[in-house]
């Protein structure tokens, strides 16, 4: 089957040489240059696990190719997807001018039969707007040609995107056409033997289904912030809490993980972006809006604990900081609580000592100008003099730690830990102050 996917991002280029693995013919177009030369060099412009070799294997087998020219794109694939960023305008709802500079660019240069496949995450009847445009700039030609438009939201991670994409729980399509339903069904063949998976539903609950899933997550996420809060207050250890009810199957243990906020590019953009839809028809979201607020203020609290482990003088200190991406296993940025923090210490006038095992290209690309920034090249250089280590990210390679020699590297003996990864006990037994988050005594 032939394929064209607009957007080479972390959905595009993933879906794009997924599909191109599975056997179809796939070329991926993308507005950007400078990504698409890259590309067309053999490198890869994301840190995604696995997904250079798999791009290289497909390049190299005449499967998958890269181009910046709209009308060979349209021209190439019956489907044609549109996985193009959906970022938070300024009231917080979707910006779907991407999504509709794809359509009507598809309308400008279709010339038969084609399936538009929206698979950015975009707000309920973007499809139908997607429709509109295709069908006005048809028009605008001065021509006539069948098409339909289906909805297929993606749900992988970064970190575990191809195998997300390639043994993912569901696939889910909204469409009442059966010619989509046809092709839809050719074009996921190869995911779909095991168990059935393709789930055909009307285009609006396609839509909603993802905002759903991505709230749902999200408020897993601020529930247990919430719990952690209280916990350390109360006297109470969140890990002990976390175990008790993750053992209930009604509960489960997965996504209750207390920590310091959720970041990257979907959660919290979609999280915004539903409460706005809702406000938008007269629907208050308080639930959604309160699993902004809780996350926004999570995300602040790591620079209160090392304000109160300073008795709120900040001004010269340097703070050493593990982990730059939202998460481990990405080099995505975006969102990521450690910004939040890096940026309030240099508004309270410190200096951040930074190390991350992927995004040190990314933080460079965002903050490499600033004076009290400076990356380091191992997570053990970063310690050495620094006034506290906080910890953003819960990246492997930063569990395991010899707390008798951080104590004698460390200037003052600090450890903010925004992801609870040691053993309370452990640390202050090295005569190290340990502030994690939602454990007792911790505050
Ligand atoms: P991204 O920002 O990584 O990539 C988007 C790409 O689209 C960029 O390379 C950009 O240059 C390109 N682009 C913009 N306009 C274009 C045009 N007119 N033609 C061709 N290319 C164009 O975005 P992403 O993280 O891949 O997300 C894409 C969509 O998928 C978003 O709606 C997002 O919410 C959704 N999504 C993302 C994830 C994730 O984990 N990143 C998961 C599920 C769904």
């Amino acid at each position: 089957m032939r394929i064209t996917i607009f957007g080479t991002g972390y959905v595009g280029l993933v879906t794009g040489a997924c599909l191109a693995d599975a056997g179809h013919e796939v070329m991926c177009m993308d507005i950007d240059e400078h990504k698409v030369a890259r590309l067309k060099r053999g490198e890869i412009p994301i840190y995604e696990p696995g997904l250079e070799a798999l791009v290289t294997e497909n390049v190299t087998h005449g499967r998958l190719t890269f181009t910046t020219g709209a009308r060979e794109a349209v021209a190439f694939g019956t489907l044609q997807f549109i996985a193009v960023g959906t970022p938070p305008d300024e009231d917080g709802s979707a910006d779907l001018q991407y999504v509709l500079a794809v359509a009507r660019s598809i309308g400008e240069h279709m010339d038969a039969y084609k399936v538009v496949v929206d698979k950015s995450t975009v707000p309920v009847g973007t499809a139908d707007r997607v429709h509109e445009a295709i069908a006005e700039t048809l028009a605008g030609r001065g021509v006539e040609l069948p098409f339909d438009v289906c909805s297929n939201p993606e749900f992988l991670k970064e970190g575990a995107a191809i195998e997300d994409f390639t043994h993912g729980a569901r696939i889910v399509v909204g469409t009442d056409a059966e010619r989509v339903k046809t092709l839809m069904r050719e074009c996921y063949a190869p995911y779909n033997r095991r168990a059935e998976k393709l789930m055909f539903m009307d285009v609006r609950s396609a839509e909603l289904t993802k905002y759903a899933a991505n709230a749902m997550l999200a408020t897993k996420i601020s529930f247990m912030n919430e719990i952690a809060n209280l916990a350390e207050r109360l006297g109470a250890d969140v890990e002990n809490v976390r175990r008790g009810i993750g053992s209930d199957p009604r509960i489960g243990y997965h996504f209750i993980y207390p920590g310091c906020g959720y970041g990257g590019s979907c959660f919290p953009k979609d999280v915004q972006a539903l409460s706005r839809t809702a406000a938008q028809i007269g629907y208050p979201a308080q639930l959604l809006d309160a699993v902004e607020a809780v996350n926004e203020r999570q995300k602040a609290t790591l620079f209160a604990k090392l304000k109160q482990a300073f008795d709120g003088d900040l001004a010269g200190k340097v703070v050493a900081i593990w982990g730059l991406a939202f998460k481990p296993n990405t080099d995505d940025m975006r969102e990521a609580p450690s910004r939040a923090l890096m940026e309030a210490l240099w508004a309270a006038g410190a200096r951040v000592r930074a190390f991350d095992p992927e995004a040190m290209e990314e933080c460079a690309r965002l903050y490499g100008e600033h004076d009290d920034l400076t990356l380091v090249d191992a997570r053990d250089e970063a310690v050495v003099g620094a006034d506290a280590l906080v910890i953003c990210t819960e990246w492997k390679s930063f569990r395991t730690v010899d707390f008798a020699q951080l104590k004698q590297e460390l200037a003052t003996p600090v450890i903010v830990d925004g992801r609870n990864l040691f053993d309370p006990a452990a640390v202050r037994d090295a005569g190290l102050l340990y502030f994690a988050v939602g454990r007792g005594d911790s505050l």
